[in-house]
């Protein structure tokens, strides 16, 4: 496999691929850049279908750190890991201690936090052995609510951009996702009198919010074709594709899944078929700005660096416009500027 030409490889500082023997951990930690502070960023457990998909995951969710991060304002650089099986079956006490050594061996170049199928709890493990995680109860905890909060807010922004007004009710919402992030962004979008569509694989989950929120459910596939006016990936990445993108009757693409876009071509696409993408990596970033505040947490200044992703998105609506290019495009470029500059 030719690593330094895959188009996700784009520069990385450090690769490392690790593995214990003792309790079958298979990992590979991504350090994209440490440009503007050690690189910060989750650690996502997934049953990957070869170890190429999962490097090639792990390679797209690091470089989305670094420029999430920098797009938030925060020091720090950008990096992700992902542990290689199946959640149901691999986790143990061992293991995430095994994971924890293995980030001592970076020496604080890479810090995890929590992602896909990664508990406070599973940190906490880790965090016996090793003090390069974030994101740990007591302190900052669980990102998700911080995270549903900000792509809140991001929905916000595309509707007042997009829709001309500041008022969500009555508009049809679909979420695709309803766990950690989808749940809590159902409970904001509720409260503010969305109507939502919903579906997801898990049925006490879809019961859950259909009970809670009067969500109408949705078969899996049935999510694209609805009549709504936002789709809010909220599961997994790579939703916008070539076979979706044609079925998407909404006007604002805005959710929480990292790397929605198959390709980056899909930016165009959309913008060709008159759609209002919010770059996930800038309405998604609430749980990392929540976890920057770690050392001496404090809620309420946490929130209110969370609640500028309102304003950031709107920048880049804007600069979309005037300079006629895709968000997804415009954001990069805002993002390198920043890295260039050193910080915001
Ligand atoms: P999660 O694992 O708690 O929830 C994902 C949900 O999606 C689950 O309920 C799962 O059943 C459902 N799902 C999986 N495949 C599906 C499919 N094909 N169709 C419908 N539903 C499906 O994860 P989460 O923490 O809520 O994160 C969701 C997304 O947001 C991920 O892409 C994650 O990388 C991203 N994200 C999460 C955070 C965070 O703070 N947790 C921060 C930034 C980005």
């Amino acid at each position: 496999m030719a690593f330094f030409d895959l188009v996700d490889f784009d520069h990385h500082e450090q690769v490392v691929f690790c593995s214990d023997e003792e309790t079958g951990l298979k990992a590979i930690i991504a350090v994209h850049s440490t440009k503007l502070g050690a690189a910060v960023g989750g650690c996502r457990m997934w049953d990957y279908a070869s170890d190429e998909e999962a490097l090639v995951d792990v390679l797209r969710l690091s470089r989305g750190m670094t420029y999430k991060n920098a797009m938030a304002g925060l020091t720090m650089g950008g990096g992700k890991s992902v542990i290689i099986g199946n959640a149901k079956e691999i986790k143990s006490e061992a293991l995430f201690k095994a994971f924890g050594n293995a980030l001592n061996g970076l020496g604080g170049r890479y810090v995890s936090a929590e992602d896909v199928n990664i508990t406070t709890a599973d940190i906490a493990i880790a965090n016996t052995v090793t003090p390069y995680v974030t994101g740990t109860e007591g302190k900052s905890g669980n990102p998700a609510p911080f995270t549903a909060l900000g792509t809140f807010l991001g929905i916000k922004a595309a509707v007042k951009h997009k829709l001309g007004t500041g008022d969500l009710t009555g508009l049809r919402i679909a979420i695709q996702g309803l766990g950690s992030v989808g749940y809590y962004l159902c409970e904001h979008l509720h409260k503010a009198g969305a109507k939502l569509v919903v579906t997801d694989l898990n049925q006490e989950a879809l019961d859950k919010v259909a009970t809670e929120f009067g969500a109408d459910v949705v078969g899996l596939n049935e999510i694209y074709d609805q009549d709504v006016d936002v789709y809010a990936p909220c599961a997994l990445g790579a939703t916008i594709n070539d076979s979706t993108i044609d079925r998407i009757k909404a006007k604002i693409v805005a959710g929480c899944a990292n790397n929605q876009l198959a390709e980056p071509r899909h930016d165009h696409a959309l913008v060709e078929r008159g759609i209002l993408y919010a770059p996930d990596y800038v309405i998604n970033a609430g749980g990392i700005i929540n976890v920057s505040f770690e050392e001496d947490y404090c809620i309420d200044q946490a929130t209110a660096k969370v609640e500028e992703i309102y304003s950031t998105l709107l920048d880049v609506f804007n600069k979309a416009d005037a300079e006629n290019k895709p968000t997804g495009m415009v954001a990069d470029e805002m993002a390198r500027e920043i890295i260039a500059r050193g910080g915001k």
